[in-house]
Formats: C-alpha cells, structure tokens, sequence
C-alpha cells in the first residue's frame, strides 16, 4: 500500500562519500555547539557562584544586573541544547537516508547549506520561492 506524502520523494541516490562528507560536518558542527554549551554552563556556575559569594555585600542594582546576565546565559545555553538536538536528530535521519532532500522538489541539498544549516529541508532555490511566496 501506497503511503500518502506530501514531501517529494527524494531523486536519486547520494553517493557513499557524499553522505560521509555530510555525516562529517554534522558531526563538527555538533562537537562545536557542545564546546559552546559546555562553555556556557561553566560561565553559569560562574555566576551562581559570584553572586552567592557577594550577594551579602552587594547593592540592589548589582544583583540585579547579575542575574540578568545569569538568564541571559541560561536562554543561551537553552538555544545551544536544542541546537544540538537538533543535529543529532539530523545524523540519526542521515543514517536512514532520509537527510538531505529538499522537501518541496526532492533534490539534494548541497553539502556546504547542510553543513551551515542541518535543519535546512528546503534547497536553496525553493527556499527562495517560499520566501518569495
Ligand atoms: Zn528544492
């Protein structure tokens, strides 16, 4: 039985080297946003920590701008999760071929717009007449 899809079906096949050369750049990309996020939850407990040490002596507008930083820093670390999420979920979907087709015209999506962007399921073209649209 026929599954019924709105997504166009992927064209062609992409070459075992080609899947690769995307498996490796999502791979960097993750490890990158972890070093990021790792950074950000050290800078948190930076400020936790800062902030327990002199909230004692501390005026209003100090604490204050101490904690604004500390969520600041939370929403970062947030974002950067979820991005990486978003990546492994890229990879799981690249193991079961189903990464890197456009969406709307079943092309491959290059390489280097996957690498910039892994949650990209548009190619560049019909991402523009969407934005046209
Ligand atoms: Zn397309």
């Amino acid at each position: 039985m026929a599954k019924a899809t709105e997504k166009a079906a992927p064209k062609g096949t992409r070459s075992a080297e080609e899947t690769e050369q995307i498996r490796v750049a999502l791979v960097e990309r993750r490890d990158e946003l972890q070093e990021e996020y790792d950074r950000s939850l050290s800078e948190i407990t930076a400020l936790q920590r800062e902030r327990l040490e002199d909230s004692a002596g501390d005026d209003q507008a100090d604490t204050g701008t101490k904690t604004f930083e500390r969520e600041q820093e939370i929403t970062l670390a947030h974002n950067l999760l979820e991005r990486i999420t978003q990546v492994e979920r890229a990879l799981e979907r690249l193991g079961e071929g189903n990464y890197g087709w456009c969406e709307r015209c079943g092309n491959a999506i290059p390489v280097e717009r996957l690498a910039a962007f892994p949650v990209a399921t548009l190619c560049v073209s019909c991402k523009q007449l969407e934005e046209r649209r």
